[in-house]
């Protein structure tokens, strides 16, 4: 089986070279990229690609999926405060079956604005696991491990880490992968850490972790250790394989040339960053300095969007703006810190990119929108005049997870239901604006309210991904 894209503008290679080609996908490759057209073989389908644009898909390298939950649950407070007043009280009460229910949510919400690879961090890794599966996505998951010591409850995050690495790695055709997710250094105390690199070494996987993303942490750092938390890290060993590093908003030059010369992979957040006021990560003196610098939307809670197309949007923006240089972030960097760049960050060096050889990883989009029009230069039209609305085709590994704007692997409306319902259980908590009150609970807006028995028609749309 197989995918004919016929007369196609296409962003090729790393470089994101646009061509008028034809593509045709065998099973879950990219088989040939042509100038020349190509012919359809038996049973393929063939998508005529006028009024088209083929990218790779999208990457977030950093996101905590299910926090999709308490999206607009707390807004307008700084990152302590909002960490351990409104989502921690909120996140220890969450159950495996909310958590399956917002990650659908989230992946949906992926799905439709052009992402195909994410990089998560989070709890009930059996739960996302499974929602990843069903969806048809491609990620990088990670349990975060929160222990200031190597006590009891230390010892059972790593066990909980090693369990997703034994159970989920490397699954579902290479689809799920797993990191694992020291949180950070305020976190986790040195013995933890170095427990945690120790497992990553024994089963070669990524460390994934948050490194500077306040001034307040790289000050604390500093009265409790002496150093920042780059040079801590480097200290105690952490550094010196895979690093997947989210923020590092408040890097000193001395920071930059470690996680260069580790090849640490830094995820620049700029939107969460910016909400929190945690402020504006140096991206362009890291990469002038070679750091590999790829983007990610943080949790949808801090955000409070997954949309990429937002996010690159914004990350090229606030360069330009801050340092008064508009030369900083052009479009094509943009897009490729959040595709080439991400994939590789994550490990996914065979996704990222429309190339020979390459996985079938593929969105389209229509950039014949009214927003869109005239075209000049196509990516200049997704970097900064598309919105999510554009993006019409995705596909992973060769398979459509939404053909034609409808999603093919996640039933929208249930999800829907799911959340609004879940949602309920979580607004008898105060909220910084309703000064303590309860905020109203909500209808699910199905027949049957929300008394937890959807009623709708079950649409199970892609039987071959199903998790029973
Ligand atoms: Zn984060």
């Amino acid at each position: 089986m197989g995918i004919v894209l016929k007369g196609i503008t296409a962003a090729l290679g790393e470089a994101l070279v646009l061509k008028r080609v034809d593509i045709r996908i065998e099973g879950n490759t990219i088989e040939t990229v042509s100038e020349s057209p190509l012919e359809a073989k038996e049973g393929y389908e063939t998508i005529q690609g006028e009024g088209k644009l083929a990218i790779p898909g999208l990457v977030n390298a950093h996101t905590h999926l299910p926090m999709v939950l308490f999206r607009g649950a707390a807004d307008d407070l700084p990152l302590s405060q909002w960490l351990s007043e409104y989502i921690w009280p909120r996140e220890a009460r969450l159950t495996e079956d909310e958590i399956y229910w917002g990650a659908l949510l989230g992946l949906a919400e992926m799905i439709r604005s052009g992402t195909t690879l994410f990089s998560d961090m989070y709890f009930h890794l059996d739960a996302i696991g499974r929602a990843v599966a069903e969806s048809g996505m491609r990620a990088l998951l990670s349990y975060g491990i929160i222990a200031p010591r190597l006590d009891e409850k230390g010892k059972q995050e790593l066990e909980r880490t090693e369990w997703t690495i034994t159970h989920l790695h490397d699954t579902v055709d290479g689809r799920i992968r797993i990191a694992v997710a020291p949180h950070s250094v305020y976190t986790c105390g040195k013995d933890v850490w170095e427990m945690a690199v120790k497992l990553a070494r024994k089963y070669e996987v990524p460390i994934h972790t948050h490194i500077a993303e306040t001034r307040d942490e790289v000050a604390d750092c500093y009265v409790r250790d002496g150093v920042s938390p780059v040079e801590l890290l480097e200290r105690w060993g952490a550094l010196s394989g895979p690093v997947i590093a989210a923020h590092c908003v408040h890097v000193s030059p001395a920071d930059i040339e470690i996680l260069k010369a580790r090849g640490v992979s830094v995820v620049h957040c700029p939107k969460s960053n910016a909400k929190l006021g945690s402020g504006t990560a140096p991206v362009a003196r890291m990469s002038e300095a070679g750091v590999n610098v790829a983007l990610g939307t943080d949790g949808a809670a801090s955000n409070n969007s997954l949309n990429m197309i937002a996010e690159l949007r914004f990350a090229s923006l606030a360069a330009k703006a801050v340092n008064e240089n508009p030369m900083l972030i052009p479009a094509k960097d943009a897009l490729r810190m959040a595709s080439a760049v991400g994939a590789t960050a994550l490990g996914s060096g065979d996704t990222g990119k429309i190339e020979e050889g390459c996985r079938a990883d593929i969105v389209l989009l229509d950039i014949e929108m009214l927003e869109t029009l005239p075209m000049y230069d196509p990516i200049s039209a997704l970097v900064y005049s598309a919105g999510r609305e554009a993006v019409s085709d995705v596909m992973v590994d060769g398979r459509f997870l939404m053909r034609e704007r409808t999603l093919t692997t996640i039933d929208e409306d249930r999800v829907k239901y799911e959340v609004k319902r879940i949602a309920n259980r979580y607004r008898n908590q105060t909220h910084p604006h309703l000064g303590g009150r309860e905020i109203p609970r909500a209808d699910a807006g199905v027949e049957g309210g929300t008394d937890g028995t959807y009623h709708g028609e079950e649409k199970r749309v892609d039987p071959d991904l199903r998790v029973e």
